[in-house]
């Protein structure tokens, strides 16, 4: 289950008004600080969390639940919206030709999720290769040749060649006649000016359709410097939430996503290949509320 805890805490917020004998100001403000609670335990942003409360308070109160809402109902559907507006309506993926630039720092899951990536296409009718311009992790080639091998995906690579920037250009090459093409490429332990650097130069042979940034949900606040640095670097247009499975909370990857303004597309919700879906807003609100 997707960030069940928060999910538990949400719902014990919602339970509230359910149990309340009537909505006024004081059941709200009791619902809206539970609710606080919650996104903060899970680490969202404080000023996120603030405003959204904000708003939710003001809402609730001013605004008249639509005709055939009731008092409850309406409340509850204030805290969905509001929930949305944080965490965005995901990305636009379309199933057609293109090429996609992985980045993320070094253990986000970018490789696992790079395999994932190509099979997802590949189940739509479209055939995936993967490029692995990964050169700085020792593994990364032989993990990505193998998960392709089992996936039955395209694979180009060149074990000991260190230049990034050339692999992406012949592997781009070599899976020509794929219509997905996957770039793979390095991350690095922490945001270094060498990993930006080498991520503008594939940037710029590949000229990429999407640029997905790969962001360990565990990552708490830290999300959001990493998430600016890739964002000015290479221009990020989704992001891939992985290992949603875990105990992480989840938080700080989803306030990340609201300030880069970058629309998750797809999250990552266990290590085989499998555990990956296209990211959809309504679904993973409805589950997070029950
Ligand atoms: P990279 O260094 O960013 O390429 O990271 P890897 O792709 O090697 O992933 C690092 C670890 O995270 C591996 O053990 C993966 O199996 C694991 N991993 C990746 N995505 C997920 C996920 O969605 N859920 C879980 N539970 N583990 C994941």
């Amino acid at each position: 289950m997707v960030m069940e805890k928060l999910g538990d805490s949400l719902q014990g917020a919602l339970k509230k008004l359910i149990g309340a004998g009537r909505i006024d100001e004081r059941t709200v403000n009791e619902v809206v600080k539970d609710i606080q609670r919650a996104l903060l335990q899970a680490d969202v942003n404080v000023k996120l969390v603030m405003g959204m409360s904000q708003r939710i308070k003001e809402r609730a109160m001013k605004e008249d639940p639509p005709a055939g809402m009731n008092p409850r109902e309406h409340v509850i559907r204030i805290v969905y919206q509001e929930l949305m507006e944080i965490i965005g309506k995901g990305a636009d993926i379309q199933l057609k030709p293109q090429t996609i630039m992985m980045v993320g720092l070094q253990g986000s899951g970018k490789t696992t999720s790079a395999a994932k990536l190509a099979r997802y296409f590949q189940r739509k009718g479209l055939k995936a290769g993967v490029v692995a311009a990964d050169t700085f992790r020792p593994g990364a080639y032989h993990q990505l040749k193998t998960l392709s091998e089992k996936l039955n995906v395209g694979f180009y690579g060149e074990e000991g060649n260190p230049d990034a920037v050339e692999i992406t250009i012949h592997g781009l090459k070599a899976l020509e006649k794929y219509d997905i093409k996957i770039v793979d490429t390095a991350g690095r332990h922490a945001l270094e000016a060498d990993l930006i650097e080498e991520m503008e130069r594939i940037h710029a042979v590949a000229k990429p359709d999407h640029k997905f940034m790969v962001l360990d949900a565990g990552i708490g606040q830290q999300a959001s410097q990493q998430a600016h640095a890739f964002n000015d670097s290479v221009g990020i247009t989704g992001v891939i939430i992985t290992k949603l499975d875990g105990t992480a909370k989840g938080g700080g990857a989803l306030s990340a996503v609201s300030e880069t303004k970058a629309p998750i597309a797809f999250i990552g919700v266990g290590e085989t290949p499998e555990d990956f879906e296209k990211f959809e807003a309504d679904r993973f609100i409805s589950r997070l509320l029950g």
